[in-house]
């Protein structure tokens, strides 16, 4: 039966995946070519930014109406069409009500509500983290860098993202709670959410606060909690919760990774059958490594049926008796993207780590998709973050920050020439941090200067990262940072001359373009993304 339905359903969907998938094809453009547009995009994003964070927030404002049953769905939607369409009376009643009444400002977006016809979609991604707010790596960055994307080709882009006590929240413009609760099912009973609203990059975020005594998301981290399974599995219920409860007509619902992947069984199997399924989902997997397994009895806690999906088939783990959340996402989704055309060959082997045979039979609606880096927030010729900026016709600049970094960092600076090495990275097996060790060593013997910004949720790396940085404490050609620094790592790449990324296996990668960006010439392991890249 659910065969079934998922073969009517991804006949009716494929036109929209074409699109959705055009849409991202055409977000990967070359670098060469990004780094000669820097210039006239940065030209854009002055005229560009400031109006479609404007939107944004007209369109949360409407949301907020309809999930505090202000408005009727009707009306939300021919308003929400307005906002698609950027239509500007709309942004005029908006910015002369500022400051009055929200009821003034309600009444005269209804008034301007007609019946319109739609071409873009509606998109809602759902994850767990997005790019300033929420970041631990590549999946933050593609989150706001691929919403921005789409926004930009016309499409209604949402993010649902849980509300950690750790966020950035000065990230967020107009962060508010709307003044309603979502409730939503766990382990039985039901629990509230308080939802809050706000902008990230002119993306309208969802942030989900739950009421639950375990303080899910109050952790003073995102991840490495003994529960992560149960946070993550109570989130993306709550989320589901919150689409299907503001009445929306999503078109496409995007999860990334196990945290959450439960939403494609959730909304074939619980939703879709409340009459909630006019969207379909689409599921990227940005790294096979993380699949999150539990004892198949954990799967009842979001309200899924045990019985119905532990089998070989469904959500069963191909090599041991637990459940797995990410084979669950590979059969429930109607289109499954993995971030690079390679590791998608990869993983239909080992690199599967168990999931090839799943990868296999599903494979027709199976495919890798290079990620891009957004070209707005890595732009060397508008970082703020840089000493001088500079871009890839001039290179005046990539001397200066390298001689700010030197001394913000104690290095020496008596040859401008002397090369510098970066590296920034999450200290795990997979990014071949004994590359990353022989390398810092072996570029002190050249004479060479050596920068690691990153660090390891592995006590066992991080301790012995920090060895290697008490071993260097007095060496003036060595440094490293063991911690987590958006603004330094800006600086890093900007400074360094080679940036090295020896991953054993990579799925796509982004510091590589990253430091393509910022004029340092990455060196590379040929595997995954950092193969095609
Ligand atoms: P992954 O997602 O496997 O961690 P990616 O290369 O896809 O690796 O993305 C890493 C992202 O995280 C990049 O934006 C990189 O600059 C950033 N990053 C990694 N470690 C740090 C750190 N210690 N401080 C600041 N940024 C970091």
């Amino acid at each position: 039966m659910v065969e079934d339905r998922f073969q009517a359903c991804n006949s009716e969907m494929h036109s929209q995946i074409e699109l959705y998938e055009h849409s991202i094809v055409e977000f990967h453009d070359t670098l060469s070519k990004l780094i000669e547009e820097s210039e006239k995009r940065s030209l854009e994003n002055f005229t560009g930014n400031m109006p479609s964070e404007l939107w944004s927030k007209i369109s949360l404002l409407i949301d907020g109406w309809l999930l505090e049953k202000k408005i009727a769905y009707n009306d939300a939607s021919m308003l929400r069409e307005m906002v698609r369409k950027r239509d500007s009376r709309l942004r005029e009643a908006y910015l002369s009500y500022r400051g009055t009444e929200n009821r003034d400002v309600m009444d005269s977006f209804l008034k301007m509500a007609l019946p319109g016809t739609s071409s873009g979609l509606h998109i809602a991604h759902i994850a767990a983290e997005m790019a300033p707010v929420a970041k631990v790596g590549g999946l933050a960055d593609v989150i706001s860098g691929l919403g921005k994307a789409l926004q930009k080709k016309g499409h209604l882009v949402e993010i649902i993202l849980p509300k950690y006590d750790c966020m950035q929240v000065d990230q967020v413009s107009n962060l508010k709670v709307l003044d309603v609760l979502v409730q939503s099912y766990f382990e039985g009973n039901m629990f509230n959410n308080k939802i809050w609203t706000g902008t990230v990059e002119g993306l309208p975020v969802y942030f989900i606060e739950p009421q639950h005594p375990a303080m899910f998301f109050s952790r003073a981290q995102y991840y490495g909690e003994h529960d992560d399974f149960k946070r993550f599995a109570y989130f993306s219920r709550a989320a589901l919760e919150l689409l299907y409860q503001s009445g929306k007509k999503v078109d496409i619902i995007h999860c990334h990774d196990w945290q959450t992947a439960f939403v494609a069984p959730l909304y074939w199997d619980v939703y879709a059958n409340l009459g909630f399924n006019s969207a379909r989902i689409c599921f990227t997997c940005h790294n096979f490594e993380y699949q999150g397994t539990a004892p198949a009895r954990d799967l009842a806690w979001c309200g899924l049926d045990v019985e119905h999906l532990d089998r070989p088939d469904r959500m069963r783990d191909n090599s041991h008796g637990r459940i797995n959340a990410v084979k669950g996402a590979i059969v429930y989704s109607n289109i499954v993207t993995t971030v690079s055309p390679t590791y998608a060959l990869e993983v239909r082997s080992e690199g599967g780590r168990g999931l090839q045979d799943t990868l296999k039979v599903h494979s027709r609606k199976f495919l890798g998709i290079l990620n891009g880096i957004d070209t707005d927030t890595w732009n060397p010729s508008t970082d703020r973050y840089l000493k001088v900026q500079y871009n890839a016709k001039d290179l005046q600049g990539k001397a200066a920050n390298k001689a700010a970094l030197r001394e913000q960092l104690n290095l020496a600076s008596a040859y401008p020439s002397q090369p510098l090495v970066g590296c920034i990275t999450r200290l795990v097996a997979q990014k071949g941090v004994h590359l990353i060790r022989h390398a810092i060593y072996k570029t002190a013997e050249l004479g060479g200067q050596f920068v690691l910004l990153g660090s390891s949720p592995v006590p066992e790396i991080q301790r012995e990262f920090e060895g290697i940085a008490d071993h260097f404490q007095n060496n003036n050609n060595i440094r490293l940072i063991l911690k987590y620094d958006d603004a330094l790592s800006h600086c890093i790449y900007a400074a360094s001359d080679m940036f090295i990324v020896p991953s054993i296996f990579e799925p796509c990668g982004l510091t590589q373009m990253i430091a393509m960006r910022y004029g340092s010439v990455p060196i590379v392991r040929k595997t995954g993304g950092l193969n095609d890249r």
